[in-house]
């Protein structure tokens, strides 16, 4: 079960040795971590250099999963939006989340200069527009995050916005200099070297199918052998199965959607003037940038509690593409996929301890580039003692997702946003 790649814009430029041989016997480590994804990636990479002996087995490859086929883009923030976080646990605690989301914007940014990842290939700026009147709002929350974060963010009004995107759809916006976009495929595959130049060891094609104790330790089976360790920590993602019910129970699988197009640098340039990551400010809006020297559109889009691919998906997104920019009617479609990510019902991650010795890091949701750089590494601070700061996370707990019944409510959720969105579109 190594499991390929799905096909998407990153796998076909990784520059891949193959996948890494699976578990084949019973070994011991301080730590042993399951799934390869972003989260996994870093708390393994945060221990190996923290000196801890690390374990990570992967049920496919490094990054198979929602973490190697992303937008790709890496702003502050959680799924839970600062209001919602401040509404939930007030303004301190909210501000010590923000604080670390920010954290997880520069841990990234870290690992990108210290470890000089070639095809992780950083481009700065991050420019949200409104697809209606929203200059005071855009300029309170402007000035809010520089008053309390210290964090810059220019206001654009609509001629600065609309000279970077040409579509009438937009208003004005926000630019964030300090947020950026990568390819995360190839900053996952750096981090897994990294973690093996340290001593880790990472086995992929190795589901972790089983989870018991051994004396004080724990056992987990995963492929053809076996990690005996004193702590263990569940990073699955969206891709939770069975292995521990009480995580499974706890999130929901939602899928989102990424296409590429046909390279057409001329016609793109009568549309996207901008190199910098864009996102339309609707609850699910559109996300997309420029790749390939912007000879390519990479666009993502739709969220959905229906968690197999749709027929003619690259269609779905055309028409979203082609709504925002009539230009680019005849722009073709080269690649299109989808991946699942993991929600919990309060939208935060779940990060912190779910027995002596067992950790969860997961449900990341649409925010998990920043998210689980600053959640790995609060796991890996726990478990070496050299901190306790995964606390912060308390309130957001594994509450139940409320089965079929949640999923559909989430799905009715998601089109009342999505209404809510398109009068406020029309009252423009
Ligand atoms: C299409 C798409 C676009 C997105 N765009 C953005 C974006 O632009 N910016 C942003 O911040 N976030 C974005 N996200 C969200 C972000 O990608 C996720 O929040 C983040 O990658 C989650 O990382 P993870 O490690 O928790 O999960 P994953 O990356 O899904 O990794 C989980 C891993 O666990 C493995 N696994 C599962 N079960 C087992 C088992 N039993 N044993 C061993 N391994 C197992 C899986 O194979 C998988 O590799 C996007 C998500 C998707 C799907």
């Amino acid at each position: 079960m190594t499991g390929a790649y799905v096909e998407t814009w990153y796998r076909g430029r990784l520059a891949d040795p193959g996948p890494r041989p699976p578990l084949a016997a019973e070994v011991e480590a301080d730590v042993c971590v399951i799934g390869g994804g972003l989260a996994g990636l870093t708390i393994a990479l945060e221990l190996a250099r923290a000196g801890r002996g690390v374990c990570l087995v992967e049920a496919r490859r490094v990054g198979w999963g929602a973490s190697g086929r992303n937008g790709g883009f890496i702003s502050p923030g959680f799924s839970a939006g600062h209001a919602t976080l401040v509404r939930a646990v007030g303004e301190n605690r909210a501000r010590g989340l923000h604080r670390l989301s920010l954290e997880g914007v520069r841990a990234v940014a870290d690992n990108i200069e210290v470890l000089a990842i070639a095809g992780a290939d950083p481009v700065f700026g991050y420019l949200s527009a409104s697809r209606h009147e929203a200059g005071d709002a855009l300029k309170a929350y402007r000035d809010q995050m520089a008053r309390d974060f210290d964090y810059p963010i220019e206001f654009w009004p609509r001629e600065q916005v609309q000279a970077a995107l040409r579509s009438p759809r937009y208003f004005q916006g926000l630019y964030q200099p300090q947020a950026f976009h990568i390819d995360p495929l190839a900053y996952s595959h750096a981090l897994a070297s990294e973690i093996e130049r340290l001593g880790g060891r990472v086995f992929e094609g190795s589901p972790a199918a089983a989870l018991g104790s051994h004396g004080a330790a724990s056992r987990v089976v995963a492929g053809n052998g076996a990690v005996v360790a004193k702590d263990v920590v569940i990073a699955t993602g969206g891709y939770t199965g069975p292995l521990d019910r009480r995580l499974s129970a706890a999130y929901l699988p939602i899928a989102t959607y990424v296409m590429l197009t046909k390279a057409a640098p001329e016609l793109i340039a009568t549309a996207i003037r901008t190199p910098a990551a864009i996102g339309d400010r609707r609850r699910a809006g559109d996300y997309y940038r420029l790749v390939d020297n912007g000879r390519r559109i990479l666009w993502g889009g739709k969220i959905t509690t229906r968690t197999d691919e749709p027929r003619r998906l690259g269609d779905l997104l055309r028409r979203s593409m082609v709504s925002a920019y009539p230009q680019l009617r005849d722009l073709e479609v080269d690649i299109a996929w989808s991946g699942l990510m993991a929600y919990a019902r309060h939208l935060m991650p779940q990060v912190g301890p779910l027995g002596p010795g067992l950790w969860c890091c997961t449900a990341f949701g649409g925010h998990g580039l920043n998210t689980t750089a600053i959640g790995g590494r609060l796991v890996a601070e726990a478990i070496t003692g050299a901190s306790d700061r995964w606390r912060l996370f308390v309130p957001f707990g594994l509450t139940w997702n409320g089965g079929p019944a949640g999923r559909m409510a989430v799905q009715a959720t998601y089109w009342t946003l999505q209404m809510q969105d398109w009068l406020n579109e029309r009252r423009r």
